[in-house]
């Protein structure tokens, strides 16, 4: 029989070329596909007792031949009426209906679309089927090379199942190297749940046969079976993934293997994971995987695979799952994510958008329930809640928290119970278990309570040390993301405020009421300040003179909060906040008025030697403040060195 294919376009092999362009290896996703479905299909006839004959290896072949890319399964195969259904009219007017709808927005089609068996023309000039139905029908053959006329005659296949046969065309002949297709069936087929072959793999083994002789230890011989070589077909994928198990058949080491399996070049272990299994109202498995995520957020986030009845879709899942999730990795496998429409269109996919809930909900449900996990419990006694399960993890995946407490308005609201603050002693608590800590000491005079912080222990060291010589409890707060966060914080809790602990004096990190006379008069102040400013960079540091207890330093560096965090948010969020990243770094020199060398210096009738002694106690603050550099610096070590 020969006939034409139901199309409407004339020609339109070249318009599914060209459309596909850049996606035409999809093409062996697609076919090997249909032959997994056939094979799928078979087994569920035989499980309802329809087919009753033996099924057989159902192993998918692939093979490279002459030219020729072959396909073949072992599965229902089609009879006559069969291809001509649902070859020659359903595949065209599908396509017909593709060509239609997208006709004006060609660039922007994410390309997966399913243009099925058609997509072989893709790649090939001419595609043959050979095929035997399972029920009696006589085998068939089809081909057609790429124009609407198909040729369709009785075929000499034998065997249950299809044969899908492309003629390579002279400008894919990439798809003719055995390791571009090997690459492409690991990147698609991995976990196609029936298994495909392709060509053949080396297994060594011990020999029946042949041996070697060896030293046997104690001065004798003894033989050893020589390893050989053996070839065996080679799977190459597993059939059984880890995600399309129940979680209670897996161990923790199950899941370890699996990440590994995923990611073959992350040599990392994964944190924890997310066993993900809804079948209501929409259809949903997957594991999502914490890594560890320190200081910097992983440029390369696609690292979530997107499957869909466990065939490969893409590692592009914007809009599937919640911006902050994205740096999560491992795998989802929905069917009811639409694989054919542009992005906006997922984004606005109400299937999507519950998925992409969901999610987000189980990540909290888990992060909660790390919060919460307790400890074993020994003899006689009663369950402690304890942390420790999340607390071991915190520093690897609190910046991963903030993300998403920042983006995601219910995740916030969640996250609020079981965040974390770490003390610069290394200690954790819970928001409200550290509010209640620091209440007392470190409430100001407006009843707002303070919490103070440092971005870098070490660097910021003496700050710290007087903080905690006042009874201040200090926080380390070191991600990335902490600008933001504390923003967000300080809007979530009422009554608080974040103060790094080198903003100001430690008297004023948290203003009492109390306040200290001043040793040193109007005129005598109005004296002293341009001795001060004479000897500093003025475009860096302000000089402020303060009353503070005689026994603080006589000088010391601060840096407003405000200007430094806006800066900072400026630095993290690009655009938008151009002003504060723009600004340059600027600091304050606190001058405490009753400190005797202060006096000293304004008493000092020798210009030279106030000078040096300005230059001394400022050093000496730059120093602390871990600003002393340039010419300063080597100043200040040629004064130290002349005094050993
Ligand atoms: P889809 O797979 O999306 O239905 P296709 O164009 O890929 O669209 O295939 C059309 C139909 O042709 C399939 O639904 C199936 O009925 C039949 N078919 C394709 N390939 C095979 C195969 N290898 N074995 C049996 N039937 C097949």
């Amino acid at each position: 029989m020969q006939g034409n294919l139901n199309v409407q376009t004339e020609n339109i092999f070249p318009v599914i070329k060209k459309f596909l362009y850049s996606d035409h290896e999809i093409f062996l996703r697609e076919l090997i596909s249909n032959a997994v479905d056939a094979s799928q299909k078979l087994k569920a006839l035989s499980s309802r007792g329809e087919f009753k004959g033996e099924l057989g290896d159902l192993t998918i072949e692939v093979k490279i031949e002459k030219g020729k890319l072959i396909i073949s399964d072992h599965g229902i195969g089609m009879t006559s009426d069969e291809i001509d259904k649902y070859i020659n009219q359903i595949a065209f007017s599908g396509a017909n209906d593709f060509l239609d709808k997208y006709k004006d927005v060609q660039e922007n089609l994410i390309g997966h679309f399913g243009l099925g068996f058609y997509s072989a023309f893709m790649v090939a000039d001419k595609v043959e089927i050979d095929t035997k139905s399972y029920t009696d029908a006589p085998a068939m053959h089809w081909s057609c090379d790429g124009s609407p006329q198909f040729e369709m005659k009785e075929g000499k296949r034998t065997q249950r199942g299809t044969d899908i046969t492309l003629h390579i065309a002279d400008d894919c002949k990439e798809f003719l190297e055995e390791h571009r297709i090997l690459e492409l069936l690991k990147k698609y087929c991995r976990f196609m749940p029936v298994p495909i072959r392709f060509g053949e793999e080396s297994q060594w083994e011990d020999s029946q046969t042949e041996f070697d002789e060896v030293d046997d230890g104690k001065g004798g011989k003894t033989k050893r079976p020589k390893r050989v070589e053996k070839k065996v077909p080679r799977i190459i994928n597993d059939t059984e993934p880890a995600w399309r198990k129940k979680p209670a058949d897996l161990s923790d080491d199950d899941y370890r293997k699996f990440y590994h399996e995923l990611y073959p070049m992350n040599f990392e272990d994964p944190l924890f994971q997310i066993h993900l299994n809804v079948d209501y109202p929409f259809n949903l498995t997957g594991i999502l995987y914490f890594p560890k995520v320190r200081k910097t957020i992983d440029p390369n986030r696609n690292k979530i695979q997107l499957y869909c009845n466990q065939v490969f879709v893409t590692d592009q899942v914007e809009g599937v799952v919640p911006d902050y999730l994205m740096l999560l990795h491992g795998v989802l496998d929905s069917p009811d994510i639409p694989l054919n429409v542009s992005r906006s269109y997922l984004q606005s996919d109400s299937n999507v958008k519950k998925i992409s809930t969901h999610i987000s909900k189980k990540v909290a449900d888990k992060l909660e329930e790390l919060s919460k996990a307790k400890v074993e419990k020994k003899e006689g006694e009663t369950d402690v809640a304890d942390r420790t399960q999340l607390e071991e993890k915190w520093d690897d995946i609190k910046i991963f928290v903030q993300y998403g407490m920042l983006t995601d308005e219910k995740f916030c609201e969640r996250a609020m119970k079981f965040y974390l603050l770490k003390g610069t002693d290394g200690t954790y608590y819970t928001l409200d278990s550290y509010r209640d800590k620091i209440k007392a000491l470190q409430t100001d005079k407006d009843e707002t309570v303070c919490y103070l912080y440092a971005s870098d222990a070490e660097l910021e060291h003496a700050y710290i040390e007087k903080a905690k010589a006042k009874g201040y409890d200090v926080l380390l707060m070191d991600s990335p993301l902490e600008s933001h966060f504390i923003n967000l914080l300080e809007q979530k809790i009422e009554k608080t405020r974040f103060v790094r602990v080198d903003s100001d004096t430690v008297e004023k990190l948290i203003p009492h009421d109390d306040t200290i006379p001043e040793k040193l008069s109007k005129e005598e102040q109005d004296k002293l300040r341009p001795i001060i400013e004479g000897e500093v960079d003025k475009k860096k540091f302000t000089v402020q003179l303060e009353s503070l207890e005689s026994d603080d330093a006589p000088m010391q560096v601060t840096q407003s909060e405000f200007m430094r965090r806006y800066r900072e948010m400026a630095q993290t969020s690009g655009g938008g906040m151009g002003f504060y990243g723009e600004m340059p770094e600027s600091y304050n020199l606190v001058v405490n008025i009753n400190h005797p060398l202060i006096g000293r210096i304004l008493g000092e009738s020798d210009a030279d030697k106030q000078r040096e002694l300005v230059q001394q106690v400022a050093d000496l603050a730059l120093l602390e403040g871990g600003l002393l550099k340039g010419e300063a610096l080597s100043r200040f070590l040629k004064r130290s060195v002349a005094m050993i």
